[in-house]
């Protein structure tokens, strides 16, 4: 059939190309593969009414133009065998190999989570998830083509389908492809989709870009002669050549910025690609010598890569008559980087690998991954790329589904406990039996990527268990968990509180008669508890110091102890070292204290002590990250503000950032003194459109500081005013 000889002739150019990238490579695997899922798919059609096996045979040929190795083009020929014909993994696994099956294996699961929500954080999990799927990066880059290929045919599927496809090719597919750098999948991608999303306004675009299109093409030829006859007679060897954006990138450009399409000028770049890196700056120079730059448009990403390893110098000129276009230069080896992103490294560091095993080029792969994750801290852009990779490519945390398919992220070693807790307390407390994948499962089961996990609770149950602190993995169930014994063992702990105040009330006899139950819920009230059992619960399991409760009793009440001057004078030299100091400390009396330099705390804030070594205590806000930050809660103490000394002022930090505004500093230090705020320094610089400045002023309070805050956010120019 003539169809069949178009498939095969496809396979001939799909071995010529793993041949040609790959020599060592074993292309009877891809031969067998070719073999075995023709007679898997037999008659199967694709909706296009062609024979199914055309789409795996695109997938494999597209991926061998992608230079990718024989193993990665096996797995695509293979890729719906397992989901749609009764071949299994074991098979594949045991004619192709573990990696090939492991490989096919893990398309068949990429295909299989279903993305429903249009939520944004539910894209993001959705993104991470399928890259966390992939233990193996070939993977994505097999489901990458598999999407692509789909796109390019999805004119013979239904509306909604189309509709559905797209929307998850833009959500999901185009910015994982962008984050492996693959721009020409991301380009396409994001094209076809815009196709179906936005028909008008995509055939629109095409009309347009088609009418410019001779004019264009003449100016292109003009500049591109210009360049090379320039470069040559510097002895500069270069390709030089016209390429035109994509749809959608112009699209986003009309939307975003309001533009209209005849004042987009960069609808192409002129490429210079070079043979090294100092040939770049030279064929720079040269471009800025024949046509003047416009100011703020160079970037150099060679200097400063993007964070998908993306390098190249754009800089956009003036033209022969007036018209600004963008020149865009590297080198042949950041090109194929730009073009194919990770798959690019298939190129590089095969021919290198001669004579060494499989394992050897997989660290290989895993080594390049890790060195990628290390420019994190050499670029500020790389940060959500970065963090994305390292938490999903090595595997640092699961993503599973509740049975409504929403999805839920745990740290990765995870069991169904941590599942229940992060649904609901009162699931995880009363969580009785859990399922995994419709399979009865014990509670330490750990979690994969992709599970559906449902939970049995039962009202009868007895509430968590000791032992579930021994294998939980988030910390978020231990709290709960530990929160729960707390509750449970209330009744103990104000039993055992109330006897440790009962003897130490008992020490001052005068005072025993006189100390009845209301001036204890009092005391509580005054020490923010909610009422005398939970003070007396504190006290029973630590909480608070029964000799703060008692220093309290005796700062509210001192005419219930008769013998106060004596009192006082035992615990003055203590007390009299601290009340010069603005905190006091819970339990103790001559201590250093000194405030955090993080936070600041000014009285009125929450406030919580830091047990440093050697350095007495540190002062911090109760929230600030450093104290929430703290894994050994022994070094973390009670403080609180002395009331009687409220002279002091306060160092505090407010950040502002207000639009560029003229005489903006004004305005702002005008605040300040109208309150009688004192500025003691102030950083100013201006970004991107907006001013931010950063005061460090002196308060008294919160409330004033509170009350400086609220006059700034009044200022019309002001975005944003917060503390640090
Ligand atoms: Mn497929």
């Amino acid at each position: 059939m003539n169809e069949d000889t178009a498939v095969d002739r496809k396979m001939d150019s799909v071995i010529a190309l793993v041949h040609e990238n790959h020599p060592d490579d074993d292309l009877d695997l891809i031969l067998r593969a070719y073999e075995y899922a023709k007679k898997a798919h037999e008659g199967q059609k694709r909706r296009s009414e062609e024979p199914y096996i055309i789409h795996p045979v695109s997938v494999a040929y597209i991926l061998a133009q992608y230079h990718m190795d024989a193993e990665t083009v096996t797995a695509a020929l293979l890729h719906d065998v397992v989901e749609d014909t009764p071949s299994t993994k074991e098979e594949i696994a045991e004619l192709f190999g573990q990696d090939v099956a492991n490989m096919v294996d893990g398309v068949t699961k990429i295909g299989r989570l279903e993305y429903q929500s249009k939520e944004e954080n539910q894209a993001e999990n959705f993104r991470k998830m399928v890259l966390a799927t992939s233990q193996d990066i070939r993977i994505v880059i097999i489901k990458l083509v598999d999407r692509l290929h789909n796109m390019r045919t999805l004119n013979y599927m239904k509306p909604e389908k189309q509709i559905e496809k797209s929307r998850e090719s833009m959500d999901i597919y185009a910015p994982i492809a962008n984050r492996l750098g693959i721009q020409s999948i991301k380009a396409e991608l994001e094209d076809l989709s815009l196709k179906y999303l936005e028909p008008d306004a995509y055939y629109d675009l095409v009309k347009k870009v088609k009418l410019k299109k001779k004019g264009r093409e003449e100016f292109v030829k003009r500049i591109t002669t210009i360049i090379e006859k320039e470069l040559a007679s510097q002895g500069i060897e270069a390709k030089v050549y016209g390429r035109s954006k994509h749809f959608y990138s112009i699209y986003r450009k009309m939307t975003s910025q309001g533009r209209d399409f005849d004042d987009i000028y960069d609808l192409f770049a002129i490429r210079i690609i070079t043979d090294s890196v100092s040939d770049c700056y030279s064929a720079l120079g040269i471009v800025h010598t024949l046509w003047n730059p416009i100011p703020g448009r160079f970037k150099d990403y060679i200097a400063t890569p993007k964070a998908n390893g993306y390098q190249s110098i754009h800089t956009t000129v003036i033209g022969p008559n007036g018209d600004p276009f963008e020149i865009q230069i590297r080198d042949k080896e950041m090109h194929e980087i730009a073009e194919y992103g990770v798959a690019a490294h298939w190129r590089y560091k095969e021919g290198k690998t001669e004579g060494r095993g499989k394992e050897k080029r997989f660290e290989d792969k895993i080594a390049w991954l890790r060195q990628m994750l290390e420019w994190k801290d050499d670029f500020a852009n790389a940060g959500e790329f970065m963090d994305t990779m390292k938490t999903d490519l090595l595997n640092e945390e699961v993503y599973v589904f509740t049975p409504n398919g929403e999805i839920v992220e745990l740290p990765a070693g995870s069991c169904p406990i941590d599942f229940a807790y992060r649904i609901h307390s009162d699931i995880g407390n009363n969580c009785v039996g859990a399922k995994v994948n419709g399979k009865i499962v014990p509670l330490n089961h750990v979690l994969k990527t992709g599970d559906i996990v449902s939970i049995r609770t039962s009202k009868a149950s007895h509430g968590p268990s000791r032992d579930w602190l021994s294998f939980v993995k988030s910390a978020h169930s231990k709290n709960k968990i530990r929160q729960y014994f707390k509750r449970a063992e209330k009744e103990e702990n104000i039993v055992k509180g109330r006897a440790l105040l009962e003897a130490e009330v008992r020490k001052d006899e005068a005072a025993e008669g006189a100390i009845t139950e209301k001036y204890l819920v009092e005391t509580a009230e005054k020490l923010s508890y909610k009422n005398l059992r939970d003070l007396l619960a504190a006290i029973g399991y630590g909480g608070i110091k029964v000799s703060v409760v008692i220093q309290k009793l005796r700062l509210m009440y001192p005419k219930l102890f008769p013998d106060e001057e004596q009192v006082l004078t035992l615990s003055k030299p203590k007390a009299q070292k601290n009340s010069d100091s603005s905190v006091f400390v819970a339990g103790q009396g001559d201590i250093d204290v000194h405030f955090a330099k993080c936070c600041n705390p000014v009285p009125g804030d929450p406030i919580v002590g830091y047990i440093t070594v050697g350095k007495g205590i540190s002062v911090h806000r109760a929230d600030c990250p450093n104290i929430t930050a703290v894994a050994d809660h022994d070094r973390l103490i009670e403080v609180e503000w002395n009331r009687h000394k409220t002279a002091d002022s306060f160092l505090a930090q407010v950040n502002i950032q207000t639009s560029e505004t003229k005489g903006g500093l004004i305005t702002v230090s005008k605040i300040f003194y109208d309150l009688g705020v004192p500025i003691t320094s102030m950083n100013t610089r201006t970004s991107e459109g907006f001013d931010y400045y950063h005061v460090k002023c002196e308060v008294k309070s919160v409330r004033e500081l509170t009350m400086l805050m609220k006059n700034l956010q009044k200022l019309s120019s002001v975005v944003s005013v917060y503390r640090s």
